[in-house]
């Protein structure tokens, strides 16, 4: 399948910023500048943030997320949020894996391929976070941990499934430190984890998924990373906090 067939998605992770009313306010600004994209838009916001976002994005092309899930339906859970939780007020995407929550909330494979499970079984749709370290990129084992974190998060997933599975591929050291993966760089691992995918179903099946690149894109060097056959759109951190910069990228990935 070539590119141009996969769906482009462009998603902003907003980490912890902006309150429920500058949220409405921040997507207020980003979409009518986005309202004509040729690709999908996500807002991946807040827990606090997703009423006041579903209800600001109702009757435009943004798409709205969260940034992460409970594996379990209810139960004795203290601070965390459910899927059917996200699901009753019209959540469509949920980051997983993402490198801070394995960072410092103690995320692992297994448990990621929990929430991956859960968000799938709900209809929602995973956006799951692989990379590698930056001592792990010295160490020439990217691969390794990639291939590693592909196997043990998607554990279990069916080829139906994963047709609502979008990956992203985020150099931990890429990742609010301004240094981009060269565009070659980011081509090669989004390559591989297609090759990856392949082996565990098929290369329909891999063919099919929308691998995104994440790591300080912007504005200035999204047009370049986006021009890569297996870079199908972005997960985008500190440039999603402002619309024109948003914006911008959302305009690469249209073309
Ligand atoms: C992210 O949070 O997923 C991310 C890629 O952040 P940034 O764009 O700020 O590097």
């Amino acid at each position: 399948m070539d590119k141009a067939k996969r769906t482009a998605i462009i998603a902003g992770n907003w980490k912890m910023n902006k309150t429920p009313k500058e949220a409405t306010a921040l997507l207020n600004a980003i979409a009518p500048l986005v309202a004509d994209a040729d690709c999908e838009v996500i807002a991946c916001v807040p827990y606090v943030d997703l009423a006041a976002a579903i209800e600001a994005t109702e009757g435009t092309n943004i798409k709205i997320g969260a940034e992460n899930c409970h594996w379990a339906e209810s139960g004795a859970f203290t601070g965390e949020i459910s899927t059917g939780m996200l699901k009753e007020i019209g959540v469509e995407y949920v980051v997983l894996g993402h490198s801070e929550r394995r960072q410092y909330f103690g995320e692992t494979d297994e448990t990621v391929n929990k929430r991956t499970k859960a968000a799938l079984a709900a209809g929602l749709k995973p956006i799951v976070c692989v990379g590698e370290l930056l001592w792990e990129r010295e160490c020439n084992i990217t691969e390794e941990v990639i291939a590693r974190q592909i196997k043990l998060d998607l554990w279990d997933v069916t080829e139906e499934e994963l047709k609502n599975v979008v990956i992203a591929y985020e150099p931990v050291w890429a990742i609010g430190t301004g240094k981009t993966a060269t565009a070659d760089q980011a081509e090669e691992v989004c390559a591989f984890i297609r090759a990856q995918l392949a082996k565990l179903y098929n290369q329909e099946a891999a063919d099919a998924v929308t691998i995104q690149y994440g790591g300080s894109m912007n504005d200035g060097n999204a047009d370049e990373l986006l021009s890569k056959v297996n870079v199908d759109g972005g997960l985008i951190g500190g440039a999603s906090l402002v619309a024109e910069k948003f914006a911008a990228i959302v305009k690469a990935a249209s073309k």
